[in-house]
């Protein structure tokens, strides 16, 4: 297989983890014969210094013809003015609106190693396997909004639409995600209250019907959801929800495996490349330190593999790598919690010396 692979290391401590990735990715080709061509591109707070703008043009093109693309983070302190012309944040909007990146999947996954970093008692989070699938490019957050009237009459709105083929293609998209893990599909919405949600209700009961009639599906109220993703986290498998929804409850759920820097998420679109990064920021207070750990960004490179090259095999292969690095008791800082901990560059050897074996 050959692949166009995009780098985007962006800000703070993105170099120093999306180079572990890179290499992990290397050593994926290297070991099953694919040739991957890497070319690294500007994003954010770097590009804004570089070339005044946070998406320069040439890294647009450079995504529309890849065929997959791994971001670090973007931001910080730096670029933090509020009447600054523009923020690092503004790269990241544009490009997933430049390549309709419309689902955001975010999997939460426990590590047997690092359960006892979770928030929650063990009982309740052992076996807990959760896919989210959050709509990202429509919605509440894209709605018209304005204000009218002033002083203490003043108001404020924001639009909360969805159409019926907004729904159906996200809802198709987790469907088929769900064929490949428990078969059990679970649709979060606000129907008892909002228009919008009953439409999507409706829209989503259809094409399980009409297409995924094999795929054990139900639909949950977003506060109820809410209380059982800390109460009951290991009944669910994938979860379909619109944006901000989504955007809230999977906040909630990253705290579940009590380590940020170990999620990973992907961006997809129809058919186009996909965007593949680490949930955390760009961690400026440890950037530059070789402390950072890259373990999500390469569970991302893992991702990368499996939903925009199709390369199912070579992505276990990291995931389990990053297990067995875990089960050595190899950590870096922030999951080390006072013990002996790694830098950035021997996490990424010892995931490597796992994929030569
Ligand atoms: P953050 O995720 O960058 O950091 C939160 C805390 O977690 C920090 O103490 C940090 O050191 C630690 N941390 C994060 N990732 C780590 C890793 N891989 N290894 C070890 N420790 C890690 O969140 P923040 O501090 O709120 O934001 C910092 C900057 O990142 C801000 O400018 C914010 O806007 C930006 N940000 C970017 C993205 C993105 O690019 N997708 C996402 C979130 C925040």
């Amino acid at each position: 297989m050959k692949a166009k692979i995009v780098l985007l290391p962006g800000d703070g401590i993105g170099p120093e983890i999306v180079a572990q990735a890179q290499r992990v990715l290397e050593a994926v080709a290297s070991r099953f014969g694919h040739e991957f061509e890497f070319s690294s591109h500007l994003i954010g707070g770097i590009a804004i210094d570089t070339c005044g703008d946070p998406l320069p043009d040439e890294t647009v093109a450079a995504c529309k013809e890849s065929s997959a693309i791994l971001l670090g983070a973007v931001g910080g302190p730096k670029w933090d003015d509020p009447s600054a012309k523009t923020r690092p944040e503004a790269g990241l909007l544009k490009i997933r609106k430049e390549l309709g990146l419309f689902a955001n999947l975010r999997p939460i996954r426990l590590f047997d190693q690092l359960i006892d970093a979770s928030p929650l008692k063990r009982e309740i989070i052992e076996g807990t396997d959760i896919l989210f699938f959050r709509e990202l490019t429509g919605g509440i957050y894209f709605g018209e909004s304005g204000r009218e009237g002033s002083g203490d009459t003043e108001s404020a709105y924001q639009k909360m639409i969805y159409s019926v083929p907004e729904v159906q293609r996200i809802v198709r998209l987790a469907a088929k995600a769900a064929r490949n893990r428990e078969n059990r599909l679970t649709s979060v919405d606000k129907a008892n209250v909002l228009e919008p949600s009953r439409l999507w209700r409706s829209v989503a009961a259809k094409v399980m019907a009409d297409e995924f009639p094999d795929v054990e599906y139900d639909v949950v109220l977003v506060d109820s959801m809410a209380m059982h993703l800390i109460n009951r986290p290991k009944d669910f498998d994938v979860v379909v929800t619109g944006n901000m929804f989504g955007d809230i409850l999977t906040d909630e759920a990253s705290m579940l495996p009590g380590s940020l820097g170990m999620l990973p998420s992907a961006s997809l679109g129809d058919g186009g490349p996909g965007l593949y990064e680490p949930i955390h920021g760009s961690a400026p207070d440890i950037a530059g330190k070789g402390i950072a750990n890259p373990l999500a960004t390469i569970l991302a490179s893992a991702m990368l593999l499996r939903h925009s090259l199709g390369l199912g095999e070579e992505a276990e292969l990291i995931e389990t790598a990053v297990e067995s690095v875990l089960a050595d008791g190899h950590r870096t800082a922030d999951l080390a919690r006072g013990g002996a901990s790694i830098g950035t560059e021997a996490m990424g050897d010892a995931v490597m010396k796992h994929l030569a074996n």
